[in-house]
């Protein structure tokens, strides 16, 4: 279970590595990306709290998994998702696209498009002082997703997007890829201080128990390599390595 300081965001770890963040606000909460449906159930019953909403940011099965059954136990909740994902998210009742704005627990949420990893995957930004961003598989802490269905170029762009948000963005991803996306790192720059801190320190966490993840922008951009990369050229080159690293 993580927390932020400005708002309470949980994450609740299911399957082997997915995480489900919870963001939570009075009696309501927000879901984003529901695996599984039971752990979010026994979590929002147990705390007494209201779906109010479940945020998808793409089809895959081990973000919608648990979304049906969600809205069997809270039939009014809002589904929200891209509209261009109507097939394969046919449970949504809020549809979105890059640039709408959406309010929910009394904060506006930005949605953007971020393709790459599926043609149509989009983030949730809340703008704020503490800013936070709902990223999915588009970024990880020291990676970033596979390019499944877009392109190199798209996946860059989503990066570079990224990029442009402020430097104390809260960026909440789908999964807990960590400690193997360092070591990954380390194997290309493997004098790299700020990637052998961070390895220290995700070690740290994980021996306790704890979630890697929130990670902030400011530092990722020192240990993602694909963050660094500043061309598509440099960018391809270690995806495709990263995809055949064991
Ligand atoms: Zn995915």
């Amino acid at each position: 279970m993580e927390f932020n300081k400005a708002r309470k965001i949980i994450g609740i770890r299911v399957l082997s590595d997915n995480v489900i963040w919870i963001w939570e606000n009075n009696n309501s909460a927000v879901v984003i990306d529901p695996a599984l449906s039971q752990p979010v159930i026994d979590y929002l019953k147990g705390n007494n709290l209201n779906l109010e909403a479940i945020l998808q940011t793409h089809h895959h099965l081990d973000h919608i998994g648990g979304t049906v059954e969600l809205i069997k136990e809270w039939p009014n909740v809002k589904v929200i998702a891209s509209v261009k994902e109507k097939d394969r998210i046919p449970f949504q009742n809020l549809s979105v696209k890059e640039g709408d704005t959406l309010h929910l627990l009394d904060e506006e949420v930005q949605v953007l498009e971020v393709m790459g990893h599926t043609i149509s995957h989009i983030a949730f930004y809340i703008h704020s002082k503490v800013p936070v961003l709902f990223i999915g598989d588009t970024l990880f802490s020291a990676g970033c997703g596979r390019i499944f269905e877009g392109t190199y170029k798209q996946m860059y762009d989503s990066l570079k997007k990224i990029k442009s948000l402020p430097k104390n963005t809260l960026i909440y991803c789908a999964h807990e890829y960590t400690k193997s996306n360092l070591l990954w790192a380390l194997d290309l720059e493997p004098e790299n201080q700020n990637i052998k801190n961070k390895l220290i320190e995700v070690e740290k966490k994980i021996a306790l128990k704890e979630l890697t993840i929130p990670c902030l922008l400011e530092e990722e951009m020192k240990i993602n390599l694909f963050l660094k990369a500043d061309n598509l050229k440099g960018f391809s080159y270690l995806r495709a390595n990263k995809d055949l690293w064991v």
